[in-house]
């Protein structure tokens, strides 16, 4: 019996005892594509030799020393080269230890830039429906999934949520992007007008919207107004790319197709690539000026920030991800897979969606193509099809349609970035058995 309170313990998970490239094995020898890349994490594929090296490396020299005390050539190296490939104006990387760590920390940057520039009313946060920050208490406030919230109100921080920018689900038939774009846009600017542009902290949104709807991506303009917005009310933009980032939309940040700057930036997942933990605040330099200038540092701080395992690892996974030029990869396997999915499903009843970028895509599943109409969730499609594709060696990460409507359910796709054509159509056939394996369920 297992002791673990994790996810699924009722119900028995393979024993994973290996990795190789694209592909867990587990402890039959039982082989799975990881398609989804876990949670958007696995960006080089297991057992990477470099990685591996760059560990025990590390492990040789130091495997831990507190930031009280000091710095760590792994910490300040991957420090100066996040910040030498980030988006012109950030100055600054805040180390934590993964994505919910890296939301709280931006959102607490946010509030105390405000506090140290004598606007202390500033208090409310805004974010949008149907995303996901994380689920420590902050990031959950911020979160726009009423599944996740609901047990747990009141949240400690009152967050406020506007429309998701969601093309598929809330654009007109006959309006045209731009015209979407400014009309989700300015569900921001009214939320704005009611609180009080001088009352507001910070818009946190997903760069591209990950889990909770399905690498989802903005359509074009959106973010220009967003950020048009934010400046005109003084209002900080944080952008989440703790799932879209490092690569895994084709450009090194998923913001460098929407020519904008935030203020902060989360990354994680892909940034370590799962072989440590850790996550990152990219942030302006304003925002640390205004902390140099102010109370001199920003208050906060987590025992393993700045881990130098975690430096070491991340550090060696960028640099396999530059030299390989696997961003190049990236955006042609995103396209083999965009191709072969929309070859397999673009005329499946079942399938109202296929969309994404890079290698970040996905299916959303609905009972009903034209009127767009979801499967009960009660059924559980999602859940089927897991177990199906488990069954055909197969990871991918379907999450369940919502009980409001908002949206059906989906199957996303995040393979590493090695991924080959001949893999890419491997994923999409058993993809395909998957699906047709759980909807043959639900209808039985
Ligand atoms: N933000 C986004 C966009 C995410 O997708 C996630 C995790 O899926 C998080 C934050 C939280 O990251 P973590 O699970 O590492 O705490």
């Amino acid at each position: 019996m297992t002791r673990l309170l994790h996810r699924q313990t009722a119900s028995a998970l393979p024993v994973a005892v290996g990795g190789e490239g694209i592909e867990l094995i587990d402890k039959t020898g039982k082989r799975y594509i990881d398609a989804s890349g876990g949670a958007a994490v696995s960006c080089l594929g297991h057992g990477h030799p470099d990685v591996r090296a760059a560990l025990h490396r590390q492990l040789d020299q130091i495997a831990y020393a507190h930031t009280g005390f000091f710095t760590t050539d792994a910490a300040e190296a991957l420090a100066e080269r996040l910040i030498n490939d980030a988006p012109e104006g950030l100055s600054h990387v805040y180390l934590v230890s993964g994505g919910s760590e890296a939301v709280e920390a931006a959102l607490k940057m946010a509030r105390q830039y405000f506090v140290e520039k004598g606007e202390p009313q500033r208090r409310h946060i805004i974010a949008r429906r149907q995303s996901y920050h994380g689920n420590t208490l902050g990031a959950l406030a911020a979160g726009g999934n009423e599944w996740r919230r609901r047990q747990f109100q009141p949240l400690l921080i009152e967050t406020h949520h506007v429309d998701p920018c969601f093309a598929y689900r809330h654009q007109g038939p006959t309006e045209s992007d731009a015209d979407y774009a400014a009309r989700a846009a300015r569900s921001l600017e009214d939320k704005v007008a009611e609180l009080g542009g001088e009352n507001v902290i910070a818009f946190v949104a997903e760069t591209v919207v990950g889990a909770t709807a399905g690498a989802v991506p903005p359509v074009a303009d959106y973010f220009k107004r967003i950020r048009e917005i934010c400046d005109r009310h003084g209002i900080l933009l944080i952008l989440d790319e703790v799932m879209c980032g490092m690569g895994r939309t084709g450009t090194l940040h998923a913001v460098e197709q929407e020519g904008i700057r935030p203020d902060l930036m989360t990354v994680a997942k892909g940034l370590g690539g799962g072989y440590q933990p850790i996550g990152a605040v990219l942030l302006g330099g304003h925002i640390h000026d205004a902390f140099a200038q102010g109370s001199g540092f920003f208050q906060h701080g987590h025992t393993y920030m700045g881990h130098p395992m975690a430096a070491a690892a991340a550090l060696a996974v960028q640099q396999v991800i530059a030299r390989d030029n696997l961003l190049a990869n990236v955006r042609a396997m995103g396209t083999v897979l965009h191709d072969r999915l929309t070859a397999q499903f673009g005329n499946h009843p079942n399938v109202g969606d296929i969309r994404g970028r890079g290698l970040f895509r996905a299916i959303e599943l609905v009972a009903d193509r034209g009127t767009k109409a979801p499967f009960d969730p009660t059924l559980k499609l999602n859940a089927r099809i897991k177990k199906a594709a488990m069954a055909e060696g197969l990871m991918v990460y379907p999450m369940g349609g919502t009980i409001d409507g908002a949206r059906g359910d989906h199957v996303l796709l995040a393979p590493p970035f090695i991924v080959t054509e001949d893999q890419v159509g491997t994923i999409v056939d058993r993809l395909a058995r998957a699906v047709e394996a759980g909807l043959q369920e639900i209808a039985a």
